[in-house]
């Protein structure tokens, strides 16, 4: 057999156990417990045949029926067998759940190891688990507004079981949770919503109006907002009414997406639908909002998932390709590539994992006005830095990148949709803006946080001072919004490595991100240590 020179397959290995960073990550974060548990998940997840689940779930999309053979409308949404196969499994490790269910200390940053694993292999079904995990705690904290058995909404949605029938949820092991705000004419200004509510009585109400984006429409009930008598309110919509009908809430047709393709999301009406008002009238955003910020975090960890595994699939590559007599991992050039995306690895795993834990349960409220800066930033710059990794990480794998066999093509079309959805770029810069103008706490918060890394580089404290001053000033326009976002989020990632990374990794990331505005990948100095950046992210 003449050599084909083509690298062995990179399916079959434990996507938590070759992870450096992300172990270590998990152990800072204090999540050092699950451990056992990440290692089977990342195994489980590492298998050529979850590869192929995703793969086929991707390949299939789901197919909209609006009507049965005998004419009566149904508006179900068929999946391949591929996707609840992952569904079952997402479900069984808790990605949905676990946070809210394991009390411990470490509960929210084990969680999000597990899902970043997760979004190294598939993502479509990561939609309905993410808004699932993100409805908790709004339906915990309005459980006496939910329709009646109330405590069971929150019991199903609490299961591991997955359940995809179409049933009411009362009939059903388990339950799902979407979100319903983006209308035709607006997504992000959510205050231009035209859908309208009529008060029934004793909490009820009809929604009549559509959703131009209503994703995992199988979902047992979507949380939406809707202009009530008193202004833009939040309603709990479930698919299906105590009577076993059908909910009026009509598919009008899936989207037919760039990526994400094994989910469906679509366009619906509502016909009169049935709705409970959570909180009160006209305070839907601030009910809302719990939730997004919760989604929010998943894009960051998500996206962070989405860089790490196209790095390892190029440094994969790399390792085994040859070209000109030497492998591509020992050409000097390719190596400062490899090392230039490991960075980004390297921060967005460090950013990812410490803002899951400003979300854990006992997290005081420093923690809390952390959150509320960091998220925003960190959603803006990880899922930002998403696509130009992946193409650059395409390239390493020449021609095969580019063709769909390879798991490059799926994660370039995946890698703008976390940066678009849940508040695209500029609204997330415009988020931090206000955070930073009205929440001294989290200004504070987060000045501190990055004092813990003091002296460890003159770069880093340079640009620390410089940011407080700009934040504590104020000295910031609209217009500077992303400026402000980038600064937060690489001085944060900055601080995280010089503490807790390599000194190789360290040294360059300050070198590199604190400087000049980085645009293109392998611009390293020529006297890093690009060979133990690479090393970090080697999968072998
Ligand atoms: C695959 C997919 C699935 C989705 N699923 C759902 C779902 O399940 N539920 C749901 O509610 N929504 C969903 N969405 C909708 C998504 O959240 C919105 O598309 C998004 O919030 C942007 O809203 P928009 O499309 O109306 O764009 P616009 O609000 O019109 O924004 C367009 C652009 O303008 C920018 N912009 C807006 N305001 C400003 C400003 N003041 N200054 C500067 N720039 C500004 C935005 O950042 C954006 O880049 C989904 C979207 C996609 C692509």
């Amino acid at each position: 057999m003449p050599d084909s020179n083509q690298p062995p397959p990179f399916e079959g290995r434990n996507l938590y156990a070759i992870h450096t960073a992300l172990r270590e990550s998990i152990a800072r974060e204090g999540a050092a417990w699950a451990d056992k548990r990440l290692h089977a998940w990342g195994a489980l997840l590492g298998r050529a045949e979850t590869f192929a689940l995703a793969e086929r779930a991707n390949r299939c999309s789901p197919e909209l029926k609006t009507h049965d053979r005998f004419g009566n409308r149904i508006d179900e949404v068929v999946f391949d067998p591929a996707w609840h196969e992952l569904m079952t499994l997402a479900m069984r490790e808790g990605e949905h759940a676990s946070a809210w269910t394991e009390s411990r200390r470490g509960a929210q940053v084990a969680r999000a190891a597990a899902y970043l694993m997760h979004a190294e292999v598939e993502n479509g079904t990561q939609c309905p688990l993410t808004m699932t995990f993100a409805a908790v705690p709004v339906l915990r904290r309005h459980a006496d507004q939910l329709p009646s058995p109330k405590s069971e909404w929150l019991r199903r949605v609490l299961s591991r079981e997955y359940d995809p029938r179409s049933l009411p949820a009362t009939d059903k092991s388990s339950a799902l949770i979407g979100m319903g705000m983006t209308e035709r004419q607006g997504g992000s200004d959510v205050r231009s919503n035209q859908t309208r509510a009529e008060k029934v009585g004793n909490g009820e109400y009809r929604l009549t109006g559509h959703k131009w984006f209503f994703s995992a429409p199988m979902c047992d009930a979507h949380l939406v907002l809707a202009q009530a008598s008193s202004g833009l309110s939040c309603f709990f919509l479930p698919r299906f009414l105590d009577d076993g009908a059908r909910n009026a809430v009509r598919l009008q047709r899936l989207k037919d997406k760039l990526g994400n393709r094994s989910n469906a999301s679509s366009e619906v009406e509502f016909d009169g639908a049935t709705a409970w008002l959570l909180g009160d009238e006209g305070r839907g955003v601030p009910v809302i909002i719990e939730m997004v910020q919760h989604t929010r975090l998943d894009c960051a960890i998500g996206s962070a998932g989405l860089i790490h595994a196209a790095v390892t699939q190029a440094v994969h590559h790399a390792t085994h390709r040859r070209a000109f007599g030497k492998t591509l991992i020992e050409q000097p050039l390719m190596r400062n590539v490899l090392a230039d995306l490991v960075l980004e690895d390297e921060a967005a795993i460090a950013l990812a994992l410490r803002l899951a834990r400003a979300f854990e349960a006992d997290a005081d409220a420093a923690e809390a006005a952390l959150a509320r800066l960091a998220t925003p930033a960190l959603k803006y710059w990880i899922c930002k830095r998403t696509p130009a990794v992946v193409a650059e990480a395409m390239e390493v794998l020449g021609g095969n990148g580019y063709v769909e066999e390879s798991a490059l093509p799926r994660l370039y079309r995946e890698a703008p949709l976390n940066s678009i959805w849940e508040g695209s770029g500029n609204v997330m810069c415009l988020d931090v803006e206000r955070a930073a103008r009205r929440e001294a706490a989290a200004v504070e918060a987060l000045l501190t946080e990055l004092s813990l890394a003091r002296g460890a580089d003159p770069r880093l404290d340079r640009r620390v001072a410089a940011l407080s001053q700009t934040l504590r000033g104020g000295s910031f326009e609209e217009a500077d919004g992303r400026r402000l976002a980038d600064a937060i989020a690489t001085t944060l990632a900055a601080a995280l490595l010089v503490r807790h990374s390599p000194p190789a990794i360290a040294d360059a990331y300050c070198a590199s991100r604190l400087a000049e505005t980085q645009c293109i990948f392998g611009t390293l100095d020529a006297g890093t240590d690009h060979k133990a950046i690479v090393a970090r992210a080697s999968p072998a």
